[in-house]
């Protein structure tokens, strides 16, 4: 599980507030958040202007570029735009400014998933794709500005993300398939069922992420790798498909 332990409370419910229109359960949100699910509820009691708090989190450097434009449901670009903006100040009467579902729903949208395979996503897919997707928000991608989240299944059937982190020494970098992985086995996993990467333009996972997947997938024929977009299916292979005659030692 990914630590999200710097973003404050109010960021937090801000996030509460996007993921619960994106329609994520309390729990999946309590489990993203690391926080309670009676904290969950409680946040989303509490009604939320959530698009000046993620746009003020942006300008303050909690999270990236990518991020914001991830969370307000616009393209990079606009977000930058919307940085640039002077940041208006606070009413103190009149009514708050209601954020546009419509913004949100779009999210929501996978038109590729309709004819991607008969049967349509289950919920652990779902949740799946979602937890691959919600991370990239948090992606430190300065260098490339290619902002990767990541998502694998456990044997245990939990669910845990990874997002890119790059280096001023370019080396150093790791992707998010890698974070994923490592995140999974640092806390107990040894197998993984399945995997989601999302990706700004549906790319697939590199090399060495295909072979780190690999060594930690029993059936590589049957552990899915759903590549995604913010707001598409792109294709779903399998790790098999991805790694043909692979290396193993074990
Ligand atoms: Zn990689």
């Amino acid at each position: 599980m990914i630590d999200n332990s710097h973003l404050d409370a109010k960021l937090k419910r801000a996030i509460a507030h996007v993921l619960h229109r994106k329609g994520w359960t309390q729990q999946e949100i309590a489990t993203y958040l690391r926080i309670s699910r009676q904290s969950v509820a409680k946040h989303l009691k509490s009604s939320c202007d959530y698009q000046p708090e993620i746009i003020q989190a942006a300008r303050d450097g909690k999270i990236s570029l990518q991020s914001l434009a991830y969370l307000l449901g616009v393209s990079e670009a606009k977000a930058r735009r919307i940085l640039k903006q002077t940041p208006k100040e606070p009413k103190s009467r009149g009514r708050p400014t209601i954020p546009k579902p419509h913004i949100l729903n779009q999210l929501n949208a996978d038109p590729a998933s309709q004819h991607l395979n008969a049967a349509p996503l289950s919920d652990t897919e779902r949740a799946l794709i979602q937890a691959a997707r919600a991370v990239r928000a948090f992606a430190y991608a300065p260098y490339s500005n290619y902002a990767v989240g990541a998502a694998v299944l456990t044997d245990d059937q939990r669910i845990v993300s990874g997002c890119n982190v790059e280096n001023a020494s370019y080396g150093l970098s790791i992707c998010a398939e890698r974070a994923a992985v490592f995140n999974a086995i640092a806390s107990g996993a040894r197998n993984i069922l399945a995997v989601a990467v999302c990706t700004p333009d549906g790319g697939t996972p590199c090399g060495a992420c295909r072979q780190v997947l690999l060594e930690f997938a029993p059936e590589p024929d049957n552990c899915p790798v759903w590549v995604v977009k913010p707001d598409a299916i792109v294709r779903r292979y399998t790790l098999a498909e991805l790694l043909p005659h692979a290396f193993r030692l074990l």
